[in-house]
């Protein structure tokens, strides 16, 4: 099969013919559609520190996908040839107090897709069955092959109740530009977007937000009033890494507001913890998706009508791997998607 790898140390990505996977007892083998392009695999590509000390080459990379199953183990029973999938990234190792207990997504010996073990930028990507999520018929593959940035964002978004709320969003990339979406779906007051980046400021209007400010010109407290905001915000998430963005939404919450942060700094990050404790805040870390909760709320929330396309900016097809990781990496892109059948 032909697949895009990491073959050696050092920066770029390669498109190679590879043997195809093989399957054990309770996996299944996927033929990958479409694949989505996230800032984990923009890390590995240009071969960053956080690459270097986390993936051993040969690696095929890529996590977001959708396919359709081509082969079962023998104890698959809940899939079949042709059956339409996505698959969670993280590959848990079923064993300890969490896997046991039913919190899958809290086990701290979970492998990645695509950083751990071979991934889905390829023609055939091979999983455990415990780890395949069924879609529906007719959903749009184009939106099934992002589910699990997806899941990220209605992980963060349903982590506090938002209804009726008002409701920061620190960052508009892709996973900011989604929540945006699902926090407006489930009846947020306001959704005010925060972010640099004009383009994306856009797209965030698009996905539905009261407001969408560059947080270098205006200070969070100056939109209040035009609002009707009494005292700050009830809800943050903080989805962009940015140190500042952090310190801002924390300066900006109403007294027991509740703030659950997605991004992923790169330094340690200096914090008013009086502000923490004099407001009574909570602050709560987001890491993947529930297995398989968010998955379930995913496919509910579209079947009641979400819209979340708007997010999806960028199409190539897999040969033209380069302009794909070009567009992601610009910034001036929500999702780009790459197909794995033309
Ligand atoms: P992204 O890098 O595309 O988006 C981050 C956005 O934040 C950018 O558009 C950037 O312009 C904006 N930004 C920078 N400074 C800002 C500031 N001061 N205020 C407001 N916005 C600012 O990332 P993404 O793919 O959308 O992911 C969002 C974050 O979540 C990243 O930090 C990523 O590493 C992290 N992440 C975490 C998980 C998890 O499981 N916790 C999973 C995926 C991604
Ligand atoms: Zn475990």
């Amino acid at each position: 099969m032909l697949a895009l790898l990491k073959t050696a140390s050092g920066p770029g990505l390669q498109l190679q013919d590879v043997p195809d996977p093989t399957i054990g007892i309770n996996d299944v083998l996927i033929r990958v559609h479409r694949t989505g392009i996230c800032g984990t695999d923009l890390h590995i590509e240009a071969w960053d520190a956080w690459a270097q000390k986390t993936i051993q080459p040969p690696r095929i990379v890529g996590h977001e996908f959708v396919g359709e199953i081509v082969e079962t183990g023998a104890n698959v029973e809940d899939f079949t040839k042709g059956d339409l999938v996505s698959g969670e990234g993280h590959v848990v190792c079923g064993r300890c107090r969490h896997c046991l207990a039913g919190r899958r997504h809290l086990c701290a010996r979970s492998i990645g897709l695509g950083v751990g073990r071979d991934g889905a930028f390829a023609e055939f990507v091979a999983l455990p069955m415990t780890n395949v999520w069924h879609h529906w018929p007719g959903v749009d593959e184009d939106v099934a092959a992002i589910f699990d940035p997806f899941g990220n964002a209605v992980h963060t978004a349903l982590a506090f109740p938002t209804l009726g709320e008002d409701v920061l969003i620190s960052g508009a990339g892709p996973i900011g530009l989604m929540a945006t979406a699902v926090a407006r779906h489930t009846g947020a007051r306001h959704v005010v977007v925060s972010e640099p980046n004009a383009t994306r400021r856009d797209l965030a209007m698009r996905m539905g937000a009261t407001l969408a400010i560059e947080p270098r010109e205006r200070a969070l407290p100056e939109v209040f009033a035009e609002l009707d905001m009494v005292e700050g915000f009830d809800v943050a998430m903080e989805m962009s890494g940015n140190a500042q963005a952090l310190r801002d939404a924390i300066s900006a919450m109403a007294h027991g507001g509740g703030v659950a942060i997605l991004g992923l700094p790169t330094e340690e990050i200096a914090l008013d913890v009086n502000q923490v404790v004099m407001k009574m805040l909570t602050l709560r870390g987001i890491y993947g998706r529930e297995m398989y909760e968010t998955w379930y709320q995913m496919t509910v929330l579209l079947q009641s009508g979400l819209d979340i396309s708007a997010v999806i900016t960028h199409r190539f097809g897999f040969r033209e791997h380069e302009a794909a990781f070009a567009a992601a990496r610009s910034g001036d892109s929500g999702k780009v998607i790459m197909d794995w059948t033309a």
